[in-house]
Order: C-alpha cells, then sequence, then structure tokens
C-alpha cells in the first residue's frame, strides 16, 4: 500500500470524516509511532502504527482464507529465491494482509490456513490446541504391521517424539512398489510426516494434507481458496 496523508488514512479507517480527523490531528490527540502529530503533511501505512487517544487504529478487516495449496508453492509471503509463495496466489479480492497459518512443505500440496488476525493464528499454533490434521502420503514400499503400530504410538525424531497416530493404508501397488496411506496427527513440527514415514525406512514421494480439523478441501481445486464462515472461524477458536 502506497503512504497516505494521516487524516485520509484516520478517514478510511473509520475514525472520523477527514475534516474531523484534521482537528483530530491538531489538537494532539494523534500518535503516529508513539510520537504525537500536529501538523498535517504526514504520510502513512500500515505499517506505522497509529494512536487515537490512546486506542490503536485497527485499519484491517479480519480475513481468515481456506486455501488449496498447490505443489511448487512456498508457505510464506516472501521467498529469498524468489519462487511463488501461497499469497501471489490471491486475487485482488484479498487486499488484506494475510499470511498463512503453520506451513506445508513447498512439494507438499492441501488445506492451508491464512489470515491477518495474529490471536487466531497463535491460538491454532499453540502446541495445547490439538486438532487433527489429515494427510495423505505416497510412500516407498508396503508398511508392515509393526511398523504400522511404530507410527501410531509415536517415534522418536530429531527433538522430539511424535504424539499417537492414525495410520491406515488406503491401497497398494504391488507393480511401482508404492502405497498410499492416511496419516492423521495432532502436531505440526517441521517435516513431520515425511520425517516419520522416513524412520520406519519409507520415503515419502508425495504428501497432500486433506483435512484440518473439521475443515476440508470440498468445493475447491488446487490452486482455489475461499473464506471460512462465521461459523467455521468461531468453531475453530
Ligand atoms: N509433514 C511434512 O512432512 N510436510 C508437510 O508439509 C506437512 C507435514
Amino acid at each position: 500500500m502506497e503512504k497516505v496523508r494521516l487524516q485520509k488514512f484516520m478517514a478510511d479507517a473509520g475514525v472520523a470524516s477527514r475534516r474531523k480527523s484534521e482537528e483530530l490531528i491538531a489538537k494532539g490527540h494523534v500518535k503516529v509511532n508513539n510520537k504525537v502529530v500536529t501538523e498535517m503533511g504526514v504520510k502513512v501505512d500500515h505499517s506505522d502504527k497509529i494512536e487515537v487517544d490512546g486506542m490503536p487504529l485497527e485499519t484491517e478487516k479480519k480475513r481468515y482464507i481456506l486455501m488449496y495449496k498447490p505443489r511448487g508453492v512456498i508457505s510464506a509471503v516472501t521467498d529469498n529465491k524468489d519462487r511463488k509463495v501461497v499469497t501471489d496466489l490471491l486475487e485482488d479480492d484479498v487486499r488484506e494482509r494475510v499470511y498463512p497459518i503453520g506451513r506445508l512443505d513447498y512439494d507438499t500440496s492441501g488445506l492451508l490456513l491464512l489470515t491477518n488476525d495474529g490471536e487466531f493464528a497463535n491460538h491454532l499454533m499453540h502446541p495445547r490446541y490439538h486438532v487433527d490434521k489429515s494427510y495423505v502420503a505416497k510412500i516407498e514400499g508396503v508398511l508392515t504391521t509393526e511398523e504400522i503400530k511404530h507410527l501410531e504410538k509415536g517415534i522418536k525424531l530429531k527433538g522430539y517424539t511424535s504424539a499417537r497416530a492414525k495410520v491406515t493404508v488406503m491401497s497398494k501397488d504391488k507393480k511401482k512398489h508404492t502405497s498410499l496411506v492416511r496419516i492423521i496427527i495432532h502436531e505440526g513440527h517441521n517435516h513431520q510426516v515425511k520425517n516419520m514415514f522416513d524412520a520406519v525406512g519409507h520415503k515419502v514421494e508425495k504428501l497432500s494434507r486433506e483435512r484440518y480439523d473439521f475443515l476440508t478441501l470440498e468445493g475447491l481445486v488446487s490452486g482455489q481458496y475461499r473464506d471460512l464462515t462465521r461459523q467455521e472461524v468461531a468453531e475453530l477458536k
């Protein structure tokens, strides 16, 4: 967003009319980045901290987006190697500065939530908030009953032991020597699913997240997104 005059910024945020906002500024009611501003020339944008009578300005509507992330896209808002990031997939209907809640690997597809509500994001990412996350993995080879038990009970990985999981073999391709496996976990460590399969000797060839708590990708194709309904947001809070 381009910088705009403080009084316009305030008016756009619904504080008061532009004229009234000018009065508030002149009378010393407005602070920009912790300093009282009384002249009119100051220009601001969303990166500035603006307070009116000590109250921070809420300048953006809260947005909650469910995206079907394609493979080959970074779960971030910028990338130092200039690769495509998930916010590049958003159209003009999303002007708020949303960011992903947690991440899916570059080569993982599936359900990703984005928001500009920091409290909401922190709540969902807190380890105490244990929601089911369901993944479908195409793995090399075929799991033995022992390996399934091991995955389900918890596996010692670098720095932590995975919590209980649910593993279901969906299909096996004996010719290609691969299987399709559904795994439901509650945590969200980096590369967790890949590391869990690796630990029992099966490389993950493809991974997709099909469900996050009660949310699914129904109605979306890869690259598409939708707003969460008010009810969905309330249920996740
Ligand atoms: N586990 C992984 O290994 N990768 C993901 O993207 C998500 C979970």
